[in-house]
């Protein structure tokens, strides 16, 4: 009774971290039992929080594989994941399972990776949502709505853990302008 999963997608520094954070936090007022998980493949900043690019934080779990995460939510009644689209394929089926049982799950990601192209499981678990609120940046070359994340640096491949000084958000126009690299 009562499950769903909520998506929040959308490129870097478009505020999915304060986005979930700020939905998590109106839970806990409420006084749901809440829980977050991140994947320990993000090392960017603390493995126990979840930090936005803005430094709000809040407490989250890091786990390796999304299945971890079915045991570790048990008798709990809203479900965070960040950085979804880093897990593997059976993120899909464990916030099924989830919602299905009456949890509210609320899983952050990145729809795209630096060329574009869908990224990891996000695509599944987005047609399975209940709900997705797409967010976008603001491009850092003229201002207008971003929904890329640019890579700055010369590597390939599709994981590439960075900040400020690898990535830029950049409108469809400013994307293209330089190519994906
Ligand atoms: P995400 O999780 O989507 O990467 P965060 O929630 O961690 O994003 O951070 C969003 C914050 O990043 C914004 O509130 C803003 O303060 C900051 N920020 C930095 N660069 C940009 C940008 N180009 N566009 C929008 N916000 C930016
Ligand atoms: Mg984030
Ligand atoms: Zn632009």
């Amino acid at each position: 009774i009562g499950g769903s999963i909520e998506v929040v997608c959308g490129s870097m520094f478009s505020g999915k971290t304060e986005e979930l954070i700020r939905r998590v936090n109106r839970a806990r007022i409420a006084k749901v039992n809440v829980e977050i998980f991140s994947p320990v493949a993000d090392t960017r900043y603390d493995k126990s929080a979840l930090v936005s690019h803005n430094l709000n934080s809040i407490p989250s779990k890091a786990v390796c594989k999304a299945a971890e995460i079915l045991p570790l939510a048990s008798h709990i009644q809203v479900v965070g994941i960040d950085e979804a689209q880093f897990f593997d394929d059976e993120l899909p089926q464990v916030c099924q399972t989830l919602a299905d049982s009456g949890v509210r799950v609320i899983v952050a990601g990145l729809d795209m990776d630096f060329k574009g192209r869908p990224f990891g499981a996000m695509p599944q678990v987005m047609a399975m949502a209940d709900s997705v609120t797409k967010l976008h940046a603001v491009c850092v070359k003229c201002g207008q709505q971003a929904m890329y994340s640019y890579r700055l640096v010369p590597n390939e491949s599709q994981i590439l853990l960075g900040e400020k000084e690898s990535y830029e958000a950049r409108c469809r126009n400013c994307f293209n302008l330089d190519g994906a690299i």
